[in-house]
């Protein structure tokens, strides 16, 4: 059995030398627990801001096991809500094998392959779905911006609102994703942060303005889409992750003013908030994938030892679609 843990905490930008693989013991179930190995492991920002500090939940500290949300086969039982054999997606750490109690795992339906149960059907879809429903609540013909329009989330999110027959702009880094944003997941135009001139490009291709924006990164591009909303605009706040791998705390400037004046409301949440939700969402996801309205990107990195770099490349957005880590076969 291996784990990693964190050798160091980050000040500034995250690096390999901040954690380390280790040895482990095999775990033992006690009486109520189950024994689990990690199949797949999900990889994502919050892993990075666990690190700047307690969130909505416990901050992540030097010695701890990296936590994560991860799909597992159980090998051994010793409570009465799951058998061997059983795929459970549960709270986990980055190891191969660990015990946790048997009342508190998901048991998953047996439905391969078992990462579309963590990106479209997992926290990423179900993300998308609760928060540009529920929280930027959009209509047919409104305009919807999202930031890493090429990540995992906001490649959802503009897919659905196309579904929904909105018109759907994503803000992405690089030609190469701005490209496969358009080509692929049928956004109507995706514009490259990485390229001077935002606010123009922006302006550009949202000529009617922002009804909506789904906000992923913070910083300096929530400032510049706050500054085209349109009246009674919705800000979506689903994650800052512009602001979780620096020492640099950006914008946005006059923030206050312009919510006052544009009417904006602008809004967080947490996927769980929305859990008595989750299976009218999955079934709306399910829908729009099967009439092909939702193209499932994953981006998978094999072996445990390479979550810490998996990480450190998303943060560096080197990933195209949900990041996950492949431990063991399906
Ligand atoms: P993604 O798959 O979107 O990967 C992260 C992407 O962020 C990278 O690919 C990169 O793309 C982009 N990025 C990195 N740094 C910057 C930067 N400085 N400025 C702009 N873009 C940047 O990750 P997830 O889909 O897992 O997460 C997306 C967001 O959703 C995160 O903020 C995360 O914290 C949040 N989240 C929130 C949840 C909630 O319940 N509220 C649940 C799950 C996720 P690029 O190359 O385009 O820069």
């Amino acid at each position: 059995n291996r784990k990693i843990t964190i050798a160091e905490l980050p000040k500034a930008q995250l690096t390999t030398e901040h954690f380390r693989l280790e040895n482990a013991e095999m775990p033992v179930p006690a009486k109520g627990e189950v024994l689990l190995r990690t199949i797949l492991m999900s990889i994502d920002a919050a892993n990075r801001s666990w690190m700047q500090g307690a969130t909505y939940r416990d901050a992540v500290k030097v010695g701890d096991t990296m936590p994560t949300y991860a799909i597992c086969e159980v090998v051994e039982s010793r409570s009465p809500h799951v058998a061997i054999g059983d795929i459970v997606a549960t709270e986990s750490v980055w190891a191969d094998y660990v015990t946790r109690p048997g009342d508190g795992v998901d048991k998953l339906p047996d439905a391969r392959p078992l990462s579309h149960l963590m990106s479209v059907y997992g926290i990423a879809g179900k993300t998308a779905f609760h928060g540009l429903i529920n929280v930027g609540r959009p209509t047919a013909g409104e305009t919807v911006v999202v930031s890493a329009a090429a990540g995992s989330v906001g490649g959802f999110v503009g897919q659905i609102a196309k579904a929904l027959g909105c018109r759907v702009v994503g803000i992405a880094g690089g030609p190469e994703k701005c490209a496969r944003v358009v080509d692929e997941l049928g956004f109507d135009a995706c514009v490259d942060y990485r390229e001077p001139g935002l606010f123009k490009a922006l302006r550009t291709a949202c000529p009617d303005g922002i009804d909506v924006y789904f906000d992923n990164v913070g910083g300096q591009i929530l400032e510049t889409a706050v500054f085209q909303m349109n009246t009674r605009g919705r800000i979506v706040c689903c994650g800052a992750i512009s602001q979780y791998d620096t020492d640099q705390i950006t914008g946005p400037r006059n923030l206050p003013g312009l919510v006052v004046v544009k009417r904006l409301r602008m809004e967080g949440f947490i996927v769980m908030d929305f859990a008595d939700q989750d299976a009218p969402a999955l079934r709306a996801l399910r829908q729009w994938v099967e009439a092909g309205q939702i193209k499932i990107n994953e981006d998978i990195v094999e072996g445990l030892e390479n979550a810490p770099k998996a990480l450190i490349g998303l943060l560096a957005g080197d990933n195209i679609g949900k990041r996950m880590v492949r431990v063991g076969p399906d």
